[in-house]
């Protein structure tokens, strides 16, 4: 089976900075890295790193083939990312010494995903393929229906959240993942909890309390602790466990031991800095003592 994901890709520019600029202030920063990154790149790279066949939807502009490129590199088929015109979704980080940071998001070429891309890539999708999401392109509702029409498991992150964006997709979908505070928002829109929804099963996240896993046909919901670790950056950990979780599905594994797998690789994932770039693979997990 393949895991089709419609999906951001970012150039994180990560700048070292004494501190925080305020408003005018022109400051120097004293050193810039540059990581691949964007919540659809991060997922594709750990659902590939998992194991699973992922092709990857998007766009980067012409100063994103570097990002591309990164992404084919951790095994993501990357054959329907194209060129868009727009300059490549990017995030401008200043880090302070205390950790401390702002962001500055630009969506660019993630946002200009056309409709004729999108039925190209589906159309070569098969009935019981994967098709995730999350809130970070454009065309989520074509492809949600697309994915429906086509007879694919159509999957949602509801990340970052928006009330609209999540209840126009809610039709089309067999699985949602979303953390607490996503769910608190998603139940203030909708007057529904997490199992109440009108989706086949949910994931809510906890961070380091664990996981909560909701079957909404059986009414039944299962609760999993996190793994005790000595987290430093919690950044990508969401990613990690949804991309482990659908190579989980996609292998056709029972949901617990999917969880369980994506609860190993977001733990890891806590214990270091970065993103996609450092994403555990199976191999990894599976031999770590946590
Ligand atoms: P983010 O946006 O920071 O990547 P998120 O808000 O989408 O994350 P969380 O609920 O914070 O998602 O975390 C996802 C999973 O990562 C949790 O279900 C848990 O398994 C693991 N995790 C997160 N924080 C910790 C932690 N401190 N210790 C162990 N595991 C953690």
């Amino acid at each position: 089976m393949t895991i089709w994901n419609l999906g951001s890709i970012n150039a994180d520019m990560v700048y070292a900075v004494p501190h925080l600029p305020r408003p005018g202030e022109t400051l120097p920063a004293s050193d810039l890295s540059r990581f691949l990154g964007g919540k659809g790149a991060n997922m594709s790279v750990a659902a590939a790193r998992a194991g699973a066949g992922v092709r990857h939807i998007g766009a980067v502009g012409p100063d994103g083939l570097w990002a591309a490129k990164r992404l084919a590199g951790y095994g993501v088929d990357t054959r329907h990312v194209a060129q868009a015109e727009a300059p490549t979704g990017h995030a401008i980080i200043a880090v302070e010494s205390s950790g401390e940071n702002l962001i500055l998001l630009f969506p660019g070429a993630n946002r200009e995903i056309g409709a004729d891309h999108l039925t190209r890539a589906l159309g070569e999708a098969r009935a019981g393929d994967l098709l995730v999401m999350q809130n970070e392109t454009n065309a989520q509702v074509e492809a949600a229906r697309m994915g429906r029409d086509l007879g694919l498991t159509v999957c949602y992150a509801a990340a970052p959240f928006d009330a609209e964006a999540v209840q126009a997709v809610l039709p089309y979908l067999d699985f949602l993942i979303l953390n607490e505070v996503e769910a608190e928002q998603l139940q203030q829109a909708t007057g529904l909890a997490p199992a109440e929804l009108p989706v086949t099963q949910v994931i809510v996240t906890l961070g380091s309390k664990g996981a909560r896993y909701f079957d909404t046909e059986s009414g039944e919901f299962a609760d999993f602790p996190a793994l005790k670790v000595e987290a430093v950056d919690t950044t990508g950990a969401g990613d990690t466990f949804t991309g482990y979780v659908l190579a989980g599905m996609d292998r056709g594994m029972p949901m617990p031991q999917a969880i369980d797998l994506a609860m190993r690789a977001a733990a890891i994932m806590v214990t270091r800095h970065g993103t996609a770039d450092v994403i555990p693979d199976l191999a990894e997990v599976q031999r770590a003592r946590l």
